[in-house]
């Protein structure tokens, strides 16, 4: 991931049209001979105005006789030019890497290691973060959020039920160990919540302090 980052780093112009060169997710195959590139991410000129591209379908019609065309290439770090064959003008498009996205992404999953790390500790440190944070977190993995479910008693801490009560989880059986987590929690606070407006209220109360119904 740090390496794709500082690739995106890298700014290359094309040559032939002096247009900024976009950086696309490498094709596991090298088109050309059957090899890989070597390389995870491919600098590639996607200008349509191109002149390496608007000439290209010319000559491959000529040289090979089929319906083809050329984008300018580079690999990172490499000033080394190379011309890659391609059958229509939409081809890499798709794959193009978004630098924001990508550093979103990175950032989340920086976030996601802090908060796994954290939650080593969390009951002896009384920090629910990390809980809430990898249980909410859908992306966060089966394993560390099963691990924060598990923290939920031991941290005792009533603040968590409403951000948990209101999350939907996607993963039945996690959703499964949260309630009974929660009804755990609250038994071992004697309390429980009402049924009618889920506000949390002492167990032996026969009426809800917050709605008025009897419970
Ligand atoms: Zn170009
Ligand atoms: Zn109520």
């Amino acid at each position: 991931m740090s390496r794709i980052l500082r690739f995106l780093e890298e700014e290359k112009k094309c040559p032939h049209c002096e247009q900024k060169m976009s950086c696309c997710e490498a094709p596991p195959i090298h088109i050309g001979d059957g090899l890989g590139w070597g390389a995870e991410v491919l600098f590639i000129c996607l200008n349509d105005n191109c002149s390496v591209f608007l000439n290209g379908w010319k000559t491959i019609e000529k040289r090979y006789g089929h319906h083809a065309s050329y984008r300018y290439m580079e690999l990172p770090e490499s000033k080394e030019k190379n011309y890659m064959m391609v059958g229509n003008a939409d081809a890499f498009k798709a794959s193009v890497i978004n630098k924001e996205e990508l550093l979103a992404q990175n950032e989340r999953h920086q976030r996601q290691k802090e908060m796994k790390a954290a939650l080593q500790t969390c009951v002896a440190d009384q920090n629910i973060e990390p809980v809430l944070f990898l249980l909410l977190d859908e992306g966060a993995g089966k394993e560390s959020r099963g691990k924060a479910a598990d923290c939920i008693v031991p941290l005792n801490n009533l603040d968590c039920i409403d951000p948990l009560r209101n999350h939907n989880f996607k993963d039945p059986a996690l959703q499964q160990k949260v309630n009974s987590s929660l009804a755990q929690l609250l038994k071992k606070n004697f309390k429980k919540e009402c049924p009618h407006c889920m506000e949390i209220i002492k167990a032996q109360a026969v009426k809800c302090k917050h709605c008025r119904e009897d419970v």
